[in-house]
C-alpha cells in the first residue's frame, strides 16, 4: 500500500469492486480498494445472485441492463469464473390487473430493445414444472434474467481491476476520514495513513457509519432477508439445461434453480430492520437464525405456488442483511459541500446494479459528469429529512414489504406522512384536498367536494378525473389557485450576482422588475435546470426551481460559486404562496392590492413587490396553466392569511382551489414540459425546445460550446412534440414507447387527459424525420397499441393570447 492514491474505494463488495474496475477502465489506475476483511464480507457473499433489468425508473433500468450485459466481459478480462446462467425469468400474474401490468411491462421492455414474451399460466408451468398454475392469469418471460455466483462475480471485478492497475488491500479497515488543508482526504486505516484526492463510500452495511466519518447521515438502513435452499427436487432434476427464475408477484416470493434443487426467497410484509446505525465493525460473515414464524404467511403462499417444495428437504436457510433506501434505489454520486467524497452505497440489488453504479461513478470522477440521467440513483435526490430515523424506518419498511406488490400510478403510499406541511395544510384538508408528497411535503392533488370520496387505485383513468375536470374548467373560465410551496427559491445577491447568473444560466439576465425562463446547462450542454430568474433589484435576484431538486441544484450552485461577490440563500421554506390563474384573476388580485395590476402597468413576465391583502408579497406575472396568472409569494407566516384573503376575494369570481392533477392537464393542453419528465439531464436545449430561451447572442455561459454545436449541426436528432392519442380509458404515461410500424421512433415523457380540449395528450421525444413526415404513430398505453398523431401546435390558445391577457 502506498501513502498516496488518486482514489480510495472503501469496501470490497460487488459495488466497490465494480467501482474500482470501472475507474481502471476509464484510465484511472492510481486506485486502491480497501476491504475490512475479505472481499464480499458484507452482503455480497450470501446473495442469491439473481439479476434482472426491470426498475420503475427507466434510466436505472437501462443501467441494470448494462450490468447484465457486462458480466461475460468481466469474466473474460479477469479469468475468474462467475457461474453466469442466463436462465431467463418468469413473472407470474395473479390478477387481471397484474396481467395488464405485465403487458405494459412487456411494452416498456420493448422500448429498451428487450423482447419479452407473454405466456399463459399453462405455458409458464410447462417452462417451470414446479409452478402450480391455478389462480394465475398469465406470465411474462424475460430472456435477459439469470443468476451467477456472487463470490465469483465480486472477485472477477476485483481481479479485472487489479489487471487494470488498481491495488486491492484486504484485512485493513478505514477508521477515519479527514480533510487535509490542501483539500485532499486523509484516510486513516488500521495499518496506516493514506492521502487521496477522492474517496468512495462503497461500505454496504457499514456505509452509514463511513458517511458519519465525514459528517453525513446517508438515508439507508440494513434490513434482514431470508431465502431457503432445498435438497434435490425430482421435477427440477429432470429439467435439462437452465430453469427460468420465477417471481410470483402476488405471492411475495422468488425462485431460482440451485443445482437440482431451488432457492426460494421471501419478501415478507412484516420486515425487520437490523442495526439501523450500520453493522458493528467486527460483524463477521455470519448469518442470523431464521425467523420462520415471521415470514410464514408469505412462505406458505410460496409453498402453495410451488407445491413440490412441500415435500422437499431444506438444505439450508440464508438469513442475512442488506441495505435499503426510502425508494429502494442506491445512493450514488458527489455530496454537496464535500468535494471528492463519493457515495456508492444503499444498493439493495448489487448483482443487477453493480456495474451501472461503477460506470456512472467512474464517469463522474473522470469527466465531472455521470454522462447519463442518473437522478433516480443520485445521492442528492433526498434531503436531510430522509435520514430522520422514523421516516427512514417507515419508508424502507414500506418499500421492502411492497417489493412485489402492484404499484398503481394514482396510488398514494402512507409511510412517513405527513412529514412536512405548509401553514395552509389544515385549511386545504378542510377544503377537500387529497394530497400527494413531494420531497416530504404534502401537496394537494385535487379537492374533492364529497368528504367521503375515496379514489380507487387503478391502472386506467382515475375516478377522481371528473373532479380534476371541474378544476380545469374553473381555470379556463374563471380562476384557480394552486399552492406553490413546492417551488424552491434561492435569493442571489451581491455585486457579482448578475455576472455570476449570466455565466450560470443560458438565458439573458432580466432587467429590474422582469422575469425570464432560464435553462441552466452543464458543460456538455445537457440540461441542469429549467429555472425562472426574477430580478427584484439591481443586485437581488430570485431563482425558482423544483422543490425536490434543492440538494441537487445547490450542489451545482456551490460547485460554480465564485470566491466572493455573490451570496446565495435558499429561502424555500421562508416564502410560499399561491399561483392564481384564469380570466377572472386580475379582478381578484385588483381587489386585494392598491397597485395597478392592469396589463399595461404589470405586463406578462414582470415581477413587482406589493401589498396583497395584509402581506408584503412578491408577485410574478406568469403561470403554468396557459391562462393569465400571478404567482403571489409571501413570508411563510402570512401564507395562511393570503389563502383566506384570496378565497374571500375570489368567492364572487368563481375562484377554485386546484391541485397538481389539474395542473398536469392544463400544462399538457399548452405542451409545457416539466422537470424529470420532459426536461432531464439527458436532454439538451435543442431536444427539449428550451433552445428558444437560450441567448446565443450573449457572452459565455456554461454549456455554450455544446449548445452551439448542436445548433450548428442543424438541431437535435430527437425533439419534444405533443401527441393526440386515441386512448381508451387510460392516458399515456412516461416511457411508453412510440412506434412507426415496426420501428421505435421515440418515447412518451408524460401524458394526461386534456379536459378542456377533450383529448388524451402526451408529450414525447420523437426522431426528427418522423416529426417532419408526420406519419400515423402507435403509442403503447398499458401495453395496448393506440394510434397517435403529432399536433403541430398546442390545442389550447396556441398563440398565447390568454396567457398574455
Ligand atoms: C439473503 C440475501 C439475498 C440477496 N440476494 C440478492 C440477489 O439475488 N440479487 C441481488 O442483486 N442482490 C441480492 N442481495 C443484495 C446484495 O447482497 C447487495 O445488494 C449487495 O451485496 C451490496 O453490495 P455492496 O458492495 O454495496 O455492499 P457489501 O457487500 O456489504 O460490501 C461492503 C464491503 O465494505 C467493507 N467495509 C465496510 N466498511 C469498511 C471500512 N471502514 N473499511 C474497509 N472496508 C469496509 C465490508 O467489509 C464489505 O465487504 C441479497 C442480499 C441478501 C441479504
Amino acid at each position: 500500500m502506498k501513502s498516496h492514491y488518486q482514489v480510495v474505494v472503501i469496501g470490497g463488495g460487488i459495488v466497490g469492486c465494480s467501482v474500482a474496475y470501472h475507474l481502471t477502465s476509464r484510465g484511472l489506475t492510481d486506485v486502491v480498494l480497501i476491504e475490512r476483511t475479505e472481499l464480499t464480507a458484507g452482503s455480497s457473499w450470501h446473495a442469491a445472485g439473481g439479476f434482472h433489468a426491470i426498475n420503475s425508473d427507466i434510466d436505472v433500468a437501462a443501467l441494470q441492463k448494462y450490468t447484465i450485459g457486462l458480466y461475460p466481459r468481466v469474466e473474460a478480462e479477469s479469468g475468474q469464473a462467475i457461474g453466469l446462467k442466463m436462465t431467463g425469468g418468469l413473472e407470474l400474474a395473479g390478477t387481471p390487473e397484474r396481467w395488464q401490468w405485465l403487458k405494459a411491462e412487456r411494452a416498456w421492455l420493448r422500448t429498451m430493445d428487450t423482447d419479452a414474451y407473454l405466456l399463459t399460466p399453462q405455458e409458464a408451468a410447462a417452462m417451470v414444472p414446479i409452478i402450480d398454475p391455478r389462480g394465475l392469469t398469465g406470465a411474462l418471460f424475460d430472456p435477459h434474467e439469470g443468476n451467477l455466483d456472487p463470490h465469483g462475480a465480486t472477485h472477477a471485478y476485483a481481479g479485472a481491476a487489479k489487471k487494470g492497475g488498481a491495488e486491492v488491500v484486504l484485512h485493513d479497515r478505514v477508521v477515519s476520514l479527514l480533510r487535509t488543508p490542501g483539500g485532499e482526504w486523509r484516510v486513516e486505516t488500521e495499518r496506516g495513513t493514506i492521502t487521496a484526492e477522492h474517496v468512495v463510500n462503497a461500505a454496504g452495511l457499514w456505509a452509514r457509519r463511513v458517511g458519519n466519518m465525514v459528517g453525513i447521515d446517508h438515508p439507508l438502513v440494513p434490513m434482514s432477508h431470508h431465502y431457503l435452499v432445498t435438497d434435490d427436487i425430482p421435477e427440477v432434476a429432470a429439467i435439462e439445461g437452465p430453469m427460468a427464475a420465477v417471481t410470483d408477484l402476488e405471492g411475495f416470493t422468488y425462485l431460482q434453480r440451485e443445482g437440482d434443487g431451488v432457492i426460494l426467497g421471501v419478501y415478507e410484509r412484516n420486515p425487520r430492520h437490523w442495526k439501523v446505525e450500520g453493522a458493528d465493525w467486527d460483524f463477521g460473515m455470519t448469518l442470523f437464525p431464521e425467523e420462520i414464524d415471521r415470514i410464514m404467511p408469505e412462505l406458505s403462499i410460496g409453498l402453495q405456488r410451488f407445491p413440490a417444495l412441500q415435500d422437499a428437504g431444506i438444505k439450508r436457510w440464508v438469513h442475512g442483511a442488506f441495505t435499503f433506501t426510502p425508494d429502494g434505489n442506491p445512493l450514488v454520486g458527489p455530496v454537496a459541500g464535500l468535494p471528492n467524497y463519493w457515495a456508492a452505497c444503499g444498493c439493495m440489488s448489487g448483482f443487477s446494479q453493480g456495474a451501472g453504479i461503477g460506470l456512472v461513478l467512474a464517469n463522474w470522477i473522470v469527466d465531472g459528469d455521470p454522462g447519463l440521467n442518473v437522478f433516480g440513483m443520485d445521492v442528492s435526490r433526498f434531503g436531510p429529512y430522509a435520514s430522520e430515523d422514523g421516516y427512514l424506518r417507515a419508508t424502507t419498511r414500506q418499500f421492502y414489504a411492497r417489493r412485489f406488490v402492484m404499484a398503481y400510478p394514482n396510488e398514494e403510499l402512507p409511510a412517513g406522512r405527513p412529514l412536512k406541511t405548509t401553514p395552509c395544510y389544515e385549511d386545504l384538508l378542510a377544503a377537500g384536498a387529497r394530497f400527494t408528497v413531494n420531497w416530504g411535503l404534502e401537496v394537494p392533488l385535487y379537492f374533492a367536494s364529497r368528504p367521503d370520496f375515496e379514489e380507487i387505485d387503478t391502472l386506467g383513468r382515475s375516478d377522481a378525473e371528473p373532479i380534476v375536470a371541474q378544476e380545469v374548467e374553473a381555470v379556463r373560465t374563471a380562476a384557480g389557485a394552486h399552492e406553490i410551496a413546492q417551488y424552491a427559491r434561492y435569493e442571489v445577491t451581491g455585486p457579482g450576482a448578475e455576472a455570476w447568473l449570466d455565466h450560470l444560466l443560458a438565458s439573458r439576465i432580466p432587467g429590474v422588475g422582469r422575469i425570464r425562463l432560464a435553462p441552466m446547462l452543464g458543460e456538455a450542454g445537457r440540461l441542469k435546470g429549467d429555472l425562472t430568474v426574477a430580478r427584484l433589484d439591481e443586485e437581488r435576484f430570485w431563482l425558482t426551481g423544483s422543490y425536490y431538486l434543492q440538494v441537487w441544484h445547490q450542489r451545482w450552485f456551490s460547485e460554480q460559486m465564485p470566491g466572493s461577490g455573490v451570496a446565495l440563500e435558499n429561502i424555500t421554506d421562508d416564502w410560499m404562496g399561491f399561483s392564481v390563474s384564469g380570466p377572472a384573476t386580475r379582478r381578484i388580485l385588483q381587489g386585494l392590492v392598491r397597485d395597478d395590476v392592469s396589463n399595461e402597468a404589470f405586463p406578462f413576465m414582470t415581477v413587482r413587490t406589493m401589498n396583497v391583502g395584509t402581506a408584503k408579497a412578491v408577485v410574478g406575472r406568469l403561470s403554468l396553466t396557459g391562462e393569465m396568472g400571478y404567482e403571489i409569494v409571501v413570508p411563510t407566516n402570512r401564507h395562511r392569511t393570503l389563502l383566506e384573503q384570496l378565497r374571500e376575494a375570489g368567492h364572487a369570481n368563481g375562484l377554485r382551489l386546484i391541485g397538481d392533477r389539474a395542473l398536469d392537464s392544463l400544462r399538457l393542453e399548452k405542451a409545457y414540459g416539466i422537470w424529470n419528465a420532459e426536461f432531464t439531464q439527458a436532454r439538451t436545449p435543442g431536444m427539449s425546445g428550451l433552445d428558444r430561451f437560450v441567448a446565443f447572442g450573449k457572452g459565455d455561459f456554461i454549456g455554450r460550446e455544446a449548445a452551439e454545436r448542436e445548433r450548428n449541426q442543424g438541431g437535435a436528432a430527437q425533439r419534444l412534440v405533443l401527441l393526440d392519442v386515441a386512448a381508451g380509458n387510460a392516458d399515456a404515461s412516461g416511457h411508453d414507447g412510440v412506434w412507426h410500424q415496426d420501428r421505435r421512433v421515440g418515447s412518451v415523457t408524460s401524458g394526461a387527459y386534456g379536459h378542456h380540449v377533450g383529448k388524451s395528450l402526451a408529450l414525447a421525444y420523437l426522431d426528427r424525420e418522423v416529426i417532419e413526415t408526420e406519419p400515423e404513430l402507435t403509442v403503447f398505453v398499458l401495453g395496448e397499441a393506440r394510434t397517435a398523431r403529432i399536433l403541430r401546435e398546442p390545442p389550447y390558445d396556441p398563440t398565447g393570447v390568454m396567457l398574455r391577457g
